[in-house]
């Protein structure tokens, strides 16, 4: 089969065959197609697009092209969550703890920040001793034990994904839904959950830019999930703000501590009691009404707290940090950034504020590039809030003394303060499962 007809397919608007799908990504995974034609082939699918049935088939071919994890050995339903990826996105720490502790497995691979968006496994990496790769024994048991584990990526899962995602970011080939539904629900699927909580993001902060779009890319993985047999819900929540008021890896655990003993912000708290309650219904605690109400009730009593620090002491971390949040080890240098101007803090750019906090230090500019754990933003403002000029907006947290002030100018042209109130934007739009979309 030649590469060159299988783009001249696509790029005439054609339709690929099972076949042909299959030997793209056997090409890829084992290198034998060169970048070029992978890239040509991306930009056709980039304009003309996947059908419902290419998609699946491209994410069942990339989900085989590696390791497909069987988490059989742990009883019980076990529910994976996803983030489309956002900036001050701390849920997974919140809701894996809320799901363990009501007695539903949560068995979690996750990923590290690329670009503006932050990762869960470097936040977990700030907890000082935390180990975020365990062998597969040792990964069950902690599950068995503490009802939940969060571990990077093996480098054998859904590896041609990888491939074809490093190439999509350096082709600007990466806002394509079929695209996009295939890399997330490949490695979905090869990570081996029974049910799938998905968290799309949507706004300024999120590759999803409208609510539309995010409800397209919703539907389209819900399909793939139920087609393939993992109950499957998604969630669109809003990014066009960062989540809570900490971003960076060191503040968005101690945000997250906060948020498991009752003083987390309330957009945070609403998402993740939200997620969590969803993920108890497939798991099979019953209706989401119930759900939402042994999610509330699970947080507030403080025994998710608890599954947290089990966890995390399971893995190797010390809950001392979490106990006391004080001894995190704090960035040497923190800026206040004020506002030029009085009014209403009427929106924010969130992918520029995510670019910021990687100015800091708190994400990587390449995927090799070192982060400083402690580095980050506090925001003190966010959009709606009333202004007076000279209020500190937020709090920029580096060690690095060179990145303070190009930080500050980012930020401040990241926000925009007018003269109107601005509208309420939802925390969360749609929830969407199998049966379609429910607007909230
Ligand atoms: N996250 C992924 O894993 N893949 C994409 O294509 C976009 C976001």
């Amino acid at each position: 089969m030649r590469m060159y007809d299988i783009i001249r397919k696509k790029r005439d608007g054609g339709t690929l065959s099972r076949a042909q799908i299959a030997a793209f990504v056997r090409g890829v995974t084992d290198g034998s197609i060169p970048d070029y034609q992978t890239a040509a082939l991306l930009m056709a699918i980039y304009f003309n697009g996947l059908t419902d049935e290419e998609t699946a088939i491209l994410t069942d071919e990339m989900a085989h092209s590696g390791d497909m994890v069987d988490l059989s050995p742990i009883d019980g339903v076990k529910v994976d969550k996803h983030s489309t990826g956002g900036v001050g996105d701390k849920t997974t720490l919140i809701v894996a703890p809320i799901v363990a502790a009501c007695g539903v497995r949560v068995a979690k691979m996750s990923g590290r920040g690329l670009g503006h968006t932050g990762g869960t496994i470097d936040k977990l990496e700030s907890i000082p001793g935390f180990c975020t790769s365990l062998s597969n024994e040792r990964f069950f048991a902690v599950v068995r034990e503490t009802g939940a584990a969060v571990v990077g990526q093996t480098g054998n899962l859904a590896p041609a994904d990888k491939k074809l995602y490093a190439l999509r970011d350096v082709t600007a080939t990466v806002e394509n839904t079929g695209l996009i539904a295939a890399s997330i629900m490949s490695k979905k699927l090869a990570a081996g959950a029974d049910a799938i909580v998905l968290d799309v993001k949507t706004g300024s902060g999120a590759f999803m830019k409208t609510v539309e779009d995010s409800e397209k890319l919703a539907a389209a993985m819900v399909a793939i999930g139920e087609h393939t047999g993992r109950r499957t819900v998604a969630l669109i929540t809003d990014m066009d703000r960062p989540l809570g008021f900490a971003i960076g890896n060191s503040l968005e655990v101690i945000e997250a501590v906060e948020t498991l003993q009752g003083r987390g912000p309330a957009d945070l708290t609403e998402v993740c009691l939200e997620l969590a309650a969803n993920m108890l219904a497939l798991g099979g605690k019953g209706e989401i009404g119930a759900c939402r109400a042994l999610a509330r009730e699970t947080l507030e009593s403080g025994r998710a707290f608890d599954a947290f620090c089990r966890m995390v002491e399971a893995q190797g971390g010390d809950s001392a940090c979490l106990k006391d949040t004080g001894k995190f080890e704090r960035a040497a240098i923190a800026h206040e950034v004020r506002a030029e101007r009085a009014g209403w803090f009427a929106a924010m750019d969130t992918e520029a504020v995510g670019e910021c906090s990687v100015v800091l230090g708190a994400g990587r500019e390449t995927k090799d590039s070192p982060i400083d754990f402690a580095a980050g933003i506090r925001l003190v403002k966010k959009p709606g809030d009333r202004i007076k000029a000279g209020d500190v907006l937020a709090v920029l947290y580096t060690n690095d003394p060179a990145a303070a002030e190009p930080a500050e100018k980012r930020f401040l042209a990241a926000v925009r303060i007018g003269d109107e109130e601005p509208a309420a934007v939802p925390l969360i739009h749609a929830r969407v499962d199998v049966n379609g979309v429910e607007m909230f």
